[in-house]
């Protein structure tokens, strides 16, 4: 949903300026119209039908390692016995001598009058019809996410703010992501939550908010948190301790305080909540467990990407961080702002430039502490450099690598501009 988003930018904003137009009249193989309409259910069918293939795939995979999948509720029932419930509601009994606890996490709902008419960040991949005109409540990543593609293909959208936008990610880029967002139509109500929701004719929500202002919605979605799935579990009847706020398992090296008992991914307690940690988790637990490793899972450095639609990318430490962390005197910025050379020759992308910037440690060899970069294909940009933070790389170290011509990932190996020089990040090379 994030590449229809992009794809829609595309063509209204770029393929003009690359001279690709609407097709006179009666010539077939001209290149289709720019005047564009989206067609939700197309793209949620199509979206859903590959989800299905995946899972197919998945349950091969399975298959083929041997592994049997139980489409079941698990509920425990003593430290070796779980509980498990079909469709049907039929019970049955699983023994085992280690279990590992992976259920994931469930949306926060909206506690206010009303709450229940919200969607969630779940429902919307799957939503019948078009959401039509939505309000985004929350400023998560994944509220941003859902509030950009849904205005990128068309939609009239709104983001409801409680405070700050992506808490935990860094201050200036987040900045930078909200006034991309808003150039692109995306409203902002800031510092209010919803206090009521109530249906209206023609089945569109009327949303008061907390400053006693008011708008209808056809949709309203929420992503206001996540907490952990782990209440209908019984882990009361095992002595697995969760905390007590959002349900999350505390784990050493992923393993619980019942030691057959163990944890990983979104219901882990300190895990960030992306896929691959999960996965990668689950890999160096089976290696410890059954395969002589002694190799914990490190969860510093890992690389993650927000679709807002524009991408920011980042690994390692925000700004604030790192100053935090380290001290103002030891943390040294390297920044730029840059136009993409796709974007380079329509004039709506004049606005907006790109950015990226690297973080370092002046007391430690300039220590690459963070890599952060937004633009196209950020999440693309960053993996590889994830790799060389794990490996410890300093400034120099980039400096002294080759870029290619002509990306946006060159810039970050091309930085000379230093925050404290008081330059302006648009500064540096040509
Ligand atoms: C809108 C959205 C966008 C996201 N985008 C990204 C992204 O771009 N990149 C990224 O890396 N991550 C993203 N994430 C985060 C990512 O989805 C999670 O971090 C990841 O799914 C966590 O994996 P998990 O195995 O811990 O839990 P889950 O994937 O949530 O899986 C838990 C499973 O356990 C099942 N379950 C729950 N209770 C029981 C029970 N009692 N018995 C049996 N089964 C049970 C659930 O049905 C579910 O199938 C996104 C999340 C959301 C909500």
């Amino acid at each position: 949903m994030h590449n229809a988003a992009i794809i829609n930018e595309s063509i209204h904003a770029d393929a003009a300026a690359f001279g690709i137009g609407p097709a006179p009249t009666g010539v077939e193989s001209a290149p289709t119209g720019i005047e564009t309409k989206h067609a939700w259910e197309s793209m949620r069918e199509n979206v859903q039908n590959h989800i299905r293939s995946l899972n197919f795939k998945y349950r091969v995979n399975l298959r083929e390692k041997g592994v049997s999948y139980l489409n079941k509720l698990g509920k425990f029932k003593d430290a070796h016995t779980l509980e498990v419930t079909d469709k049907k509601g039929r019970v049955s009994e699983i023994t085992a001598s280690r279990f590992i606890i992976a259920v994931g996490g469930r949306p926060t709902p909206l506690e206010c009058e009303g709450g229940e008419l919200a969607i969630s960040s779940d429902d919307i991949f799957a939503l019948e019809n078009s959401p039509g005109k939505t309000l985004c409540v929350g400023a998560s990543y994944i509220s941003l996410e859902c509030a950009g593609f849904l205005a990128g293909i068309g939609h009239d959208v709104t983001v409801a703010v409680r405070s700050i936008l992506l808490r935990g990610f860094d201050r200036e880029v987040a900045d930078k992501i909200g006034s991309y967002m808003e150039d692109h139509g995306i409203k902002f109500r800031k510092e209010v939550v919803p206090s009521k929701l109530e249906k209206v004719e023609g089945d569109k929500i009327k949303v008061t908010f907390s400053n006693g202002e008011t708008d209808i919605y056809d949709t309203v979605l929420v992503a206001i948190g996540r907490q952990a799935d782990t209440q209908k579990l019984g882990l009361e009847n095992i002595g697995v301790e969760t905390n007590s706020r959002n349900f999350k398992i505390p784990t050493k090296f992923e393993q619980t305080s019942v030691p057959n008992v163990y944890a990983i991914g979104d219901v882990m307690e300190g895990c960030p909540e992306l896929t691959p940690v999960a996965i990668q988790a689950g890999i160096q637990l089976s290696r410890r467990l059954f395969g002589g490793s002694k190799e914990p899972m490190d969860y510093k450095n890992i690389c993650t990407t927000v679709f807002t639609p524009i991408e920011y990318g980042c690994c390692g430490y925000s700004e604030d961080e790192a100053i935090e962390k380290f001290g103002a005197d030891n943390v040294e910025v390297y920044h730029k702002s840059f136009m993409p050379l796709e974007w380079s020759l329509s004039d709506s992308r004049s606005v907006h430039q790109a950015f990226t910037k690297v973080i370092v440690d002046k007391s430690d060899n300039e220590r690459v502490l963070g890599i952060h970069f937004v633009g196209p294909n950020a999440g693309e940009v960053l993996q590889g450099y994830g790799t060389a933070m794990k490996k410890g790389i300093t400034f120099q170290d980039l400096a002294d690598t080759v870029g290619i011509h002509p990306t946006s990932a060159e810039e970050i190996v091309t930085l000379t501009v230093t925050k404290s020089s008081g330059e302006d990040a648009a500064a540096g090379g040509c």
